[in-house]
């Protein structure tokens, strides 16, 4: 069975597409019936997508796996009786279970975050939301965290709202914290240039119905407010008894085997990788994919598992919202149409391996 249709799963659903488990029955459960590839979101944002480009028919996919699809959320997992439990269903039996479920927007320590902030993640949950509010501009938009995801999507809003004030609160890591000096300094630019204000020095302390409260600084009044912080363990993982790390996410050898688990995997933001910490990234999940498949085909089949071996570097490639991109890898730094190209490239080949027929 497989729970959640992030990008580790749309890879094994391909795969056994490709060359049917020969004498299984596979379920797929999974809380929507198109997945958001989230590469994308930001073009979608700036309108440089339309949404349906960015979205994966996960039952199509599972219908050429030979799978059954239940669109539906998972609840809970009873590992004695070996069944997953969901929300609008019976629960359902497991022999093998692969969970990649993604993550949940962090708005746990922040006080006022989860009533009046719109989360990036869950996606799904996101596109209508997001739909209302480009719709009817608000004069005012804040995005809170500077990683990846909330540059690009400041980017993005900005782009695609010239009129709104958009203000990137960046916090004490200040804008992408983590990647090369000559590629955060490179962001700034192109944040400062597309008249994004840059908020930072102080993470958030609290948000309010009309905007974010620091400890020191003054508040800063907003109409809405986009929430790009880290991601945190979905809360009914904790409920599985599975073994989990110190952030909750599901504890995973090499193997990407649930540790104390032979017949349980884990992928993508949900698990976390016991080797070594690794990002919560969609390309970590979409390299996981292929050895996610693999092991799962030798675990029915009663072979050997082989390892996930992380890359120690890959390219990121950043869209700034108006068909130019910054990018790194192996610390070069490279910016403009070209890398823009590239990033669209790369996007639209990975759709086309999961849209397509
Ligand atoms: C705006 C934005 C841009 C980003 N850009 C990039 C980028 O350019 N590069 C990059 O590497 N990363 C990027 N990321 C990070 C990336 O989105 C995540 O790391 C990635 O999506 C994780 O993939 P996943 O397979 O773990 O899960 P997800 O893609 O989150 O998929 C989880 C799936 O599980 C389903 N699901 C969730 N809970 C349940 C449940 N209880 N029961 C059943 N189904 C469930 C969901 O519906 C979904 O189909 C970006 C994130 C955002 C928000």
């Amino acid at each position: 069975m497989l729970v959640g249709g992030g990008h580790a799963h749309v890879e094994v659903l391909r795969q056994f597409a490709a060359s049917p488990l020969t004498g299984w029955r596979i379920t797929l459960l999974t809380r929507e019936a198109m997945s958001p590839y989230s590469g994308m979101l930001p073009g979608v944002i700036a309108g440089l997508y339309r949404a349906e480009q960015a979205l994966i028919d996960i039952r199509a996919l599972a219908a050429r796996a030979g799978a059954e699809a239940l669109i539906d959320r998972a609840t809970g997992i009873d590992l004695e009786a070996k069944r997953v439990h969901r929300a609008g269903g019976e629960s359902r039996p497991f022999d093998l279970l692969s969970l990649d479920t993604g993550a949940t927007p962090d708005t746990a320590g922040v006080p006022g975050a989860a009533a009046h902030v719109l989360a990036l993640k869950p996606i799904d949950a996101l596109l209508p939301r997001l739909r209302a509010l480009l719709e009817s501009p608000p004069a005012r938009l804040g995005v809170v965290g500077a990683g990846a995801a909330g540059v690009e999507v400041a980017l993005a809003l900005r782009a695609r709202l010239p009129q709104s004030r958009v203000t990137l609160v960046a916090g004490v890591a200040g804008v992408l914290a983590g990647f090369p000096d000559r590629l955060r300094a490179r962001a700034t630019a192109a944040l400062t240039e597309r008249r994004i204000a840059i908020h930072q020095g102080e993470d958030v302390a609290e948000v309010v119905r009309d905007g974010l409260v620091f400890p020191r600084a003054a508040p800063l009044a907003l109409d809405a407010v986009l929430w790009a912080t880290g991601a945190a363990a979905p809360a009914w993982l904790g409920e599985t008894g599975l073994a989990r790390d110190r952030a909750g996410f599901l504890r995973v050898d090499a193997c990407l085997q649930a540790i104390g688990q032979d017949r349980i995997f884990a992928a993508g933001d949900c698990a976390g990788f016991d080797p070594q910490p690794l990002p919560k990234a969609g390309v970590v999940a979409v390299r996981q994919g292929p050895v996610l498949a693999r092991n799962l085909r030798a675990a029915a089949e009663g072979r050997a598992l082989r390892p996930y071996r992380p890359q120690s570097d890959w390219l990121v490639l950043l869209s700034l919202g108006d068909r130019r991109a910054i990018g790194t890898r192996n610390g070069v730094v490279v910016g403009g149409r070209a890398a823009w190209w590239l990033k669209d490239w790369i996007d639209r080949r990975f759709m086309a391996r999961y849209q397509g027929a």
